[in-house]
């Protein structure tokens, strides 16, 4: 007889990222010998900065390879806070934590704030883990559809209005956005501090993409009035600086957060990697160049994209920041999804694995040449 495990009612709640299992899918395919352009990816295809590869080798021969303080080495904490400070947020190295990935830094948040029943409002379409870690924490979802509204938060105001309510606990904003590449306004951004603050509840803003945009600024949520003591402000440098699996990220909050979510965080992960911590002071420090030219690659890569469909006949939401964009597709966009894969070998996410059905989500972080090669290939398919 075989031991049957009794597995937590927690885990239970959730699913396993759909974003894996398409990657998962086309790993597969390419294993057998088929070429498939994966668009299905969320990090960027350009090699960690070369100064911060460095940065990280010296710590590493330097010896910066034991436990580090649990919110991390100071030298890295003074280089965010100052970085946020010139964002305009007032803030200090006591207030920040530093984490192994911003993931683990919105885990950390929805833990230490959501208990059992409390209402938390995500914005449609959502990135995946939002959900996920909301459904762990033991709270409840309520959701408000941007996608009838070219994915952007201002025209859904009201809806937000409605949504909200003195019970809501938490709401999560992520600007620029996964999936829609969407950058919020500041009248958007305003409506949402002036229900934060009549209804009395936090916000997370996730600005993971924020160093992301193209031709339009991204306000952080912390800076507005009212908002510096009730936003938690969350970032890593898996996106800008395409360090993705260096697992680096951070959030910045009041202290009392900081010192109920340290608690979290010394009993889970203990610290972010010593050096690791140490590269990520050169990349928010001395990066600038590498940055710009990453980003400018990304938006040729956008506008290419938007041509080719508009070519096409497939009208897409242009995105302002991020490296994603939603493109409608059939109303069973998994089956869509499936077809793209199968067929012609592009790897795309279904749109409702992020609350929004009927679309499909493409990363560009892939070359010109194969982000072509994709769009052809959908075209040629008779699948767009
Ligand atoms: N927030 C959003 C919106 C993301 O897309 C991601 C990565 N896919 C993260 C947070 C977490 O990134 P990381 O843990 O690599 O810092």
């Amino acid at each position: 007889m075989s031991y049957e495990f009794d597995f937590s009612d927690r885990v239970g709640r959730v699913e396993p990222s759909a974003t894996l299992a398409i990657s998962n899918l086309a790993g597969k395919l390419e294993a057998d010998g088929v070429d498939v352009v994966d668009l299905s990816v969320g990090e960027p295809d350009f090699p960690t900065p070369e100064n911060v590869v460095q940065a990280g080798q010296d710590a590493m021969a330097a010896g910066h390879t034991g436990y580090t303080s649990s919110n991390g080495i100071t030298e890295l904490r003074e280089a965010i806070a100052e970085k946020l400070r010139g964002d305009g947020i007032d803030a200090e190295a006591g207030e920040i934590i530093v984490t192994p990935g911003g993931k683990q830094a919105l885990y950390e948040t929805i833990q230490t704030v959501v208990d059992d029943g409390d209402e938390v409002v995500l914005l449609d379409p959502a990135w995946v883990s939002y959900e996920a870690m909301v459904k762990l924490a033991g709270g409840d979802l309520s959701r408000v559809d941007l996608s009838p509204h070219e994915f952007q938060l201002e025209p859904a105001l009201d809806e937000l209005a409605d949504a909200v309510s003195d019970d809501t606990e938490l709401l999560v904003v992520n600007s620029p956005s996964n999936p829609t590449g969407a950058v919020y306004s500041d009248a958007a951004l305003e409506g949402v501090r002036d229900l934060a603050v009549d209804h009395d509840f936090a916000v997370i803003s996730d600005e993971i993409y924020e160093q992301i945009t193209y031709g339009v600024e991204h306000t952080s949520l912390a800076t507005l009035e009212g908002m510096e003591d009730r936003t938690i402000t969350i970032n890593g440098f898996s996106k800008a600086y395409s360090m993705t699996g260096w697992r680096l990220g951070y959030l910045h909050a009041p202290e009392e957060l900081v010192s109920e979510a340290g608690k979290l965080h010394s009993h889970s992960v203990s610290c972010a990697v010593n050096f690791v911590q140490h590269a990520g002071v050169e990349a928010i420090t001395n990066t600038e160049t590498a940055v710009d030219q990453m980003v400018q690659a990304f938006e040729e890569r956008r506008d290419m994209l938007v041509e080719m469909f508009d070519e096409r006949g497939v009208d897409v939401s242009v995105p302002d920041g991020a490296f994603y964009m939603m493109i409608p597709v059939a109303d069973d966009d998994q089956q869509w999804c499936e077809d793209a894969i199968q067929e012609a070998h592009v790897a795309t996410v279904p749109g409702s694995a992020f609350g929004a059905p009927g679309y499909a989500r493409i990363s560009y972080a892939a070359s010109k040449e194969r982000l072509q090669e994709a769009v052809e290939r959908l075209d040629d398919g008779g699948i767009l």
